[in-house]
């Protein structure tokens, strides 16, 4: 079969469903699109790094949509960003190798020596140490906002500052902050607002629809959902998304088979997000009232200003929760010792529950009054909570709080 004479190769555009479509539906049908080699329902892995050159005589049309090289963009790397565009309201979407690389390309292809750039002191460590190691080489000011000046978006956003960069719920100590307000304050300044919105996941939490201009994920966390694979995803308008398509050379772009993997983890992340929804209100609720527990972090329940904001901008409060435990480290490594369902293991979002010792591990490059200042005590234990059944992860939790709280606990490991 001659190029010229063949099917027509794979187009950027899918079929669009009805505005109606929610989530789960777009995410099992919302990227469907003909597949010319073998009518395969599910939509193949193009494992390619490039394509054949559209033919003298096509439209201009027809090649501006037709793919090139991989690391412009390929199929199989378009179907889970547009999957999460769609859920997330935005007008455009990219995929990316990882959550860094997606936060990495869009603050280097936006800002400029000179830019001011502001951001939560309580970000994600990688995008900390992205921020106020490498940028001010590169002539960004940075500043961080904290404590209470990051309740006063109008005082922390300034004429002059670019971008302002966001994450709520916050790490580790799932704090809330008012989005649309955020986006108020960003916008009067003629700042543009990115918001990492990980933590929330798109079934939780638009950012967009509260006045964000651009969303970020990390889709290792739980747009994948099963701790296999490493991606990043931007969202936003046409016009940012061709300016951060610096990407191209920057290349931080994803491996077709990890975009498979994503669509297909993606499928799911409404069921998924719903039971983890479920999961962090029951065991949040059950170890308020457990005596080895001194204090709960969950989304909303920091002060009735947090609980009122949370509940007008989350429509589910998310699987991610932080316990401080009474007794320090020590009572916090032996409920971690104790634990049957929950693996002891960094990162997040995942079908299993993890749990982490912040100070130990993300956390463990701050300095005793850093870690004051953010309220990570070393008996803070953080929990990402799985799809497990929610009586099992309770039972689960309340024996080995029990088994670290028992005044004869012998030492054991
Ligand atoms: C994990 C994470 C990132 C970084 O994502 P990677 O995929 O690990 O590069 C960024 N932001 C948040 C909130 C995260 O949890």
């Amino acid at each position: 079969m001659s190029e010229a004479s063949g099917p027509p190769g794979t187009r950027r555009r899918f079929e669009p469903l009805p505005e109606w479509a929610g989530p789960s539906t777009r995410l099992v049908h919302g990227i469907r699109r003909p597949d010319y080699n073998a009518g395969s329902v599910v939509p193949p892995i193009y494992q390619t790094a490039t394509f054949h050159w559209p033919a003298e005589h096509s439209e201009a049309s027809e090649k501006a949509e037709a793919y090139l090289y991989t690391r412009g963009r390929n199929p199989t790397t378009d179907e889970p960003a547009e999957l999460v565009r769609q859920l997330e309201g935005g007008e455009s979407a990219r995929l990316f190798s990882s959550g860094m690389g997606a936060i990495s390309s869009v603050v280097l292809s936006l800002l400029k020596s000179g830019d001011e750039l502001v951001a939560l002191r309580d970000l994600y460590g990688g995008t900390t140490d992205f921020l106020t190691g490498l940028l001010p080489r590169y002539g960004v000011h940075v500043r961080q906002v904290a404590g209470a000046d990051s309740l006063e978006p109008e005082d922390a956003v300034r004429a002059g500052t670019s971008l302002v960069l966001l994450e709520s719920p916050t790490n580790p100590t799932l704090r809330v902050y008012d989005l649309a307000r955020w986006a108020g304050a960003a916008h009067r300044a003629g700042a543009t607002l990115l918001v990492d919105n990980t933590f929330a996941t798109p079934i939780n939490q638009n950012p967009i629809a509260l006045g964000a201009d651009l969303v970020v994920h990390s889709a290792t966390k739980y747009l994948g959902g099963h701790s296999d694979l490493i991606g990043g995803v931007v969202i936003g308008s046409e016009r940012l998304l061709d300016q951060i398509d610096a990407q191209s050379y920057l290349g931080a772009t994803p491996d077709p088979f990890a975009a498979f993997l994503l669509t297909r983890g993606l499928r799911t992340l409404a069921l998924r997000v719903h039971r983890q929804n479920e999961n962090g209100r029951r065991v949040a609720e059950f170890v308020r009232g457990h005596p080895a527990v001194a204090g709960v972090h969950y989304p909303g329940w920091a002060s009735s200003t947090e609980e009122e904001v949370a509940s007008r901008q989350m429509r589910g409060r998310g699987g991610m929760l932080s316990i401080s435990l009474k007794g320090g480290t020590s009572a916090a490594e032996r409920f971690l010792s104790r634990l049957r369902f929950v693996h002891i293991a960094a990162s997040l979002g995942g079908v299993e529950s993890l749990a982490s010792i912040p100070h130990l591990t993300s956390h463990r490059h701050l300095a005793p009054e850093e870690l004051d200042a953010r309220g990570i005590d070393p008996g803070l234990v953080r929990l990402s909570l799985g799809i497990e059944e929610p009586d099992d992860l309770v039972r689960d939790i309340r024996e080995a709080l029990d088994a670290a709280s028992a005044p004869t606990a012998s030492p054991q490991r």
